[in-house]
């Protein structure tokens, strides 16, 4: 972005990141089990339910309705500070932001999708988008 990093460092409190996934519509989405797959694309060792998205006229026969933000928030800590400061790899900060119990988009979008408001389809589009 052409700022100085210990611009960010100090002025920065909390950085959100936030997408937009389409909503399943209520009226229409079919629920079934889990794929092996899947399961482990969501960190899950048991079969849940999930939902597809199929189509009716309520959704224009999209299987969607609305949307749906999911999103991550980091935290600009003393230690994140250290680490921007230090100029080190996005993927470096994302690591410790974690390891610091950050949920990320996957995260919130899986919760999502694990409680039938999305598919995982939808998951799958975030995570890859960025790629
Ligand atoms: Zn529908």
């Amino acid at each position: 972005m052409g700022i100085e990093p210990y611009f960010v460092a100090d002025a920065v409190v909390g950085i959100i990141a936030q997408r937009l996934v389409r909503k399943l519509c209520k009226n229409c989405k079919v629920s079934r089990k889990t794929t092996e797959h899947e399961m482990k694309f969501l960190g899950i060792t048991r079969a849940r339910n999930i939902h597809d998205a199929k189509g009716c006229p309520a959704c224009n026969n999209t299987g969607y309705k609305g949307r749906l933000g999911v999103h991550e928030i980091l935290f600009i800590d003393e230690d994140i500070k250290e680490l921007i400061q230090k100029r080190v790899s996005t993927e470096e900060i994302r690591k410790l932001a974690e390891s610091k119990g950050m949920l990320s988009l996957y995260d919130t979008c899986r919760e999502a999708v694990l409680n039938g408001n999305t598919t995982i389809r939808e998951l799958a589009s975030i995570i890859y988008e960025d790629e």
